[in-house]
């Protein structure tokens, strides 16, 4: 019987199925910018950014307001490596004339109590950090600031929703440290959700879910801070106090609630509010069995159809009540004896009959709760990305943790719900008062950390002046190179190309090109049509040089070249013909005339022996005749940067100077040949390969090199040289972000200070992985991943770091380049004489094509730098093999005017 008339209360898992859904609906809802004020779930962001990490110390006080007790708290955290705290606690009573009285009386209540409370633990002297724990919706802007929403369980005080609670706990001290000697803080609001997580999440790590089921039901987790819109930022997570008591207060789910629940409603504090609250938690559930009784015994289904006084009296039955009632061990003497006092006369029949009630009833809670619970585990299950999700559930309240099943009940119905979650619900203990505490205790950690972290990223930072400083010096740099007098000890060599004119469109013929000096060597047949039908068709052959080749001695390294170009020839079938050859060799060459270069220094990868100071046209036609299978026809010499403004020169005849952000980083430019004292002649314009990388190498920059970049320099091929390609290209960012992290793990900031087997491994750190971590489309999680390929095992802080230390590293690389390029530009433009000049820059390189930032922010500097010049900025599509036979086509036509 009774079972049919509360059929209504009986939820299958179809239903509960269907509730999981709406509440992840309304979740969704809450977070949205637009759909937030029109939901029911308020989805209240903490700013509670992080979970305990075991490394939290110090003595704090928490007050915990809201629960079924008042208290106050002295909380210990030791930095142990054995996770300890101390709690001592007080309670104090909450008299109604307080929690139902006026604003400022309560908060001058709360202060008495705390001073109270410092008098018996003898605190009086002590500056110690408060939280505040105060379990109601309010909205936070800060950590330390929130505006209570509304009240709710048995609370209505007058004059203090819409206004800052931190604030007026605050103004209320205050006025006892006038009279009093005590100093306090109030360093975080905080939920009693939060509270708990934070408590159960100092002891287990996987925690990030915290869960009240108590006087009032509540739940927050752990989001992820770009689905949040009402919190600035993308990165990591914040914990959302989901204040999930208000769910269905839109009429979500009145088809769910029974005329009980509408009765139980209109009969409280606050009608209307709070309706999934009140079909849950422990302040309403003894009413609803109240409601119910009363109900079933007018219609004579109970006690003979008399209600006693205590039967028709609101909070007769109370949650004790119900525990007690549904004690079955204890057969049904607790519920006899309990209907007795309410001068019922139960039969064994009413005994039976109200125990089933009080069952169905608690057994709905629990499962309301549970498919609640169930949307917010496949929600943090569906951010992660995973299939299935290991997690722990931080839980607390006096239903969960008195009722004799419910705790039982709830479980099974989650795991239930959601198969693919293993769940581990862990019983906090006074979690709601240590939580703040530790909420506290973390906040005071980051703010720690975060003055750490920001000292050793503070010197990437470079002013506007700064750079400015740098772009004069740079300009300094490229005068002294140019001049007879100061061009020998010049550390940006400004090394003439001999090559003077850009390509006119009448080039023609076949060519093979080599192009070695970055990642890849590679050989090249370049076709080049003119007239009409201009065109360039390129075939072309990647080849490895094996670093021991690289790094070996210089016959070894250009027979290994020669091989390699026999190889090409054999596979494209071109064995006999004898063709005309560029050589793009991107190293400083001293050139005498195009087709002579005398290697200055080996830059980047490469350090062969025997090749400094040798011509390296000579060592690429002896290792031929040493071969002396082929013979070719060697034209020029070219740098990539010289093939990169000759390719784009092609297309664009306003490209007058070529860019490499790669491996290396380099520049040229077309110069007027009176400016070059070293070449005669003063007609007409020269390239110069300007070899910019070595800027720096007198110390001119040693100001803005930080102690990262010197372990960088110490640990390459060359130590002391070109000290701002090192700061600015491919081969040593990712080593630079190295440093760094190796320093933070070392300051106990990164990686709980371990300093992995692969962290410890030079240029493990590529810097495409900079590129991929600093992409904005990629989520925290993947940064994590890709952390983990490098055997780095993050937490989502650790992530934020590394993607903050990578940021730092690529825009100051993307600064100084912008800052050199403005004075290439500004010196073009003086030069010309004009007051605006335009201009094309060539520019190749993956580390500028690939990297998310490093492109745009290059060019904002040159625009604040040299803002007279409007550069255009054209990507080079294989600059270095296509402009090395343009060049060669345009100096095989100007060598056969010559003969001719
Ligand atoms: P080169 O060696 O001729 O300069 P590239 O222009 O292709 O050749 O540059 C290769 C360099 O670019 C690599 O050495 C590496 O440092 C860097 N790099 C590779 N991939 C990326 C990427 N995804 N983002 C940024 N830089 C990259
Ligand atoms: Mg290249």
């Amino acid at each position: 019987q009774v079972d049919r008339y509360l059929y209504h209360m009986r939820l299958s898992d179809d239903v509960l199925l269907d509730v999981m859904a709406r509440f992840q609906a309304e979740m969704v809802k809450g977070l949205g910018k637009d759909t937030n004020p029109t939901a029911t779930v308020k989805m209240l962001p903490s700013f509670v950014r992080s979970l305990p990490d075991g490394t939290e110390k110090g003595e704090f006080l928490a007050v915990d307001l809201g629960g079924s007790q008042f208290r106050a708290h002295q909380v210990k955290v030791f930095d142990d490596g054995k996770q300890s705290s101390q709690l001592e606690s007080k309670f104090y009573p909450s008299p109604k004339e307080v929690i139902q009285g006026n604003g400022a009386e309560l908060f001058d209540y709360i202060a008495d109590c705390l001073l109270d409370f410092m008098e018996t633990k003898n605190l009086k002297h002590k500056k110690l950090p408060l939280g505040f724990t105060f379990s109601f919706p309010c909205k936070q802007t800060k950590l330390d600031k929130g505006v209570l929403l509304s009240w709710t369980k048995h609370f209505k005080v007058r004059g203090a929703q819409d206004t800052d609670v931190v604030g007026s706990l605050r103004k209320a001290l205050q006025k006892h440290k006038a009279s009093f000697d005590i100093d306090l803080d109030v360093l975080a609001l905080v939920n009693d959700t939060v509270g708990t997580m934070m408590t159960c999440g100092y002891d287990d790590p996987h925690c990030e879910v915290g869960v009240i089921i108590g006087t009032g039901t509540n739940a927050c987790y752990m989001e992820e801070m770009r689905h949040i819109d009402l919190v600035e930022g993308d990165e990591g997570r914040m914990c959302i106090n989901t204040e999930w008591g208000a769910f269905g207060d839109d009429g979500a789910l009145d088809d769910l609630r029974t005329e009980f629940d509408r009765e139980l409603d209109l009969g409280s504090l606050n009608p209307g509010k709070q309706l999934f609250e009140k079909m849950i938690s422990d302040l309403y559930l003894g009413e609803l069995v109240r409601l119910i009784l009363l109900k079933m015994t007018k219609e004579g289904l109970l006690f003979n159809g008399k209600a006693s006084t205590a039967l028709l009296t609101k909070g007769k039955i109370q949650m004790k009540h119900v525990s007690a009632m549904e004690k079955y061990k204890e057969g049904l003497s607790n519920t006899k004896e309990i209907l007795t006092e309410l001068n019922l006369f139960p039969s064994e029949e009413d005994c039976i009959a109200v125990q089933h009630v009080c069952t169905i009833v608690s057994f709905r809670s629990a499962n309301l709760c549970a498919a609640a619970l169930a949307a917010i585990l496949t929600r943090l299950r569906e951010n992660k990305k995973l299939l299935r999700m290991r997690t722990t559930v931080g839980i607390d309240g006096g239903l969960y943790k008195t009722h004799p099943q419910y705790a039982k009940r709830l479980h099974k119905v989650v795991r239930r719900l959601v198969p693919n979650c293993d769940v581990r619900f862990l019983l906090s203990l006074s979690g709601s008062g240590k939580g703040a505490a530790m909420v506290t205790a973390v906040a005071y950690r980051l703010a720690a950390q975060r003055n750490k972290i920001s000292a050793a990223l503070a010197p990437f930072l470079l002013s506007l002046e700064t750079l400015r400083e740098v772009k004069n010096k740079m300009r300094t740099e490229l005068e002294y190179g140019l001049k007879r007098e100061t061009q020998a000890s010049a550390t940006v060599k400004m090394l003439p190309t001999y090559v003077c004119g850009t390509p006119d469109g009448t080039e023609k013929g076949k060519f093979l090109a080599l192009d070695l000096g970055g990642t890849n060597f590679r050989v090249l047949l370049v076709k080049i049509r003119s007239g009409r039908r201009r065109s360039v068709q390129m075939y072309n052959k990647i080849f490895a040089i094996p670093l021991e080749i690289m790094q070996g001695t210089g016959e070894e390294l250009f027979d290994h070249i020669v091989q390699c170009i026999a190889d090409f020839l054999e596979y494209m079938g071109i064995k006999g013909a004898r063709l005309p050859l560029g050589f793009t060799f991107s190293f400083p060459c001293r050139q005498a005339s195009i087709d002579k270069g005398t290697l200055v220094g080996w830059t980047k990868g490469f350090k062969a022996t025997d090749c400094e100071g040798e011509d390296v046209v000579d060592m690429l036609r002896e290792a031929i005749r040493r071969r002396n299978e082929f013979d070719l026809d060697i034209v020029a010499v070219v740098n990539d940067t010289v093939g990169t403004m000759m390719t784009c020169g092609y297309e664009d005849p306003n490209c007058e100077i070529g860019l490499i952000a790669g491996t290396g980083s380099n520049v040229c430019y077309m110069e007027d040949m009176k400016n070059i004292e070293i070449v005669e002649g003063n007609e007409g314009k020269m390239c110069i390969n300007t070899e910019w990388g070595g800027f720096g190498d007198n110390g001119c920059i040693d100001n803005i090199r930080t102690k990262y970049d010197k372990e960088v320099d110490e640990g390459s091929l060359n130590p002391g040289k070109q000290r701002y390609e090192k700061m600015t290209s491919g081969m040593y960012l990712g080593e630079i972000v190295r440093q760094i992290l190796i320093d933070l793990t070392k300051q106990g900031l990164l990686f709980r200070g371990q300093i992995s087997e692969s962290l410890r491994k030079r240029g493990i750190f590529e810097t495409k992985f900079l590129s991929q971590i600093e992409s904005d489309r990629l989520a925290l999680l993947q940064v994590r991943r890709i952390l983990q390929q490098l055997g780095l095992d993050s937490t989502c802080e650790d992530s934020i770091i590394v993607k903050e230390v990578c940021g730092a590293v690529s825009k100051r690389a993307a600064q100084l380049c912008g800052a050199g390029l403005a004075a290439i530009v500004e010196k073009k433009r003086e030069d010309r004489g004009v007051e605006r000049l335009q201009i094309t820059v060539g520019v190749d390189g993956t580390l500028y094509k690939l990297h998310p930032h490093f492109s745009r922010v290059l060019q904002e500097t040159v625009k604040e730098l040299a803002p007279q010049c409007d550069v255009t900025f054209m990507l080079s599509e294989d600059g270095s093999g296509k402009g090395a036979a343009l060049i060669t086509a345009v100096a095989k036509r100007l060598h056969n005017v010559g003969q001719k």
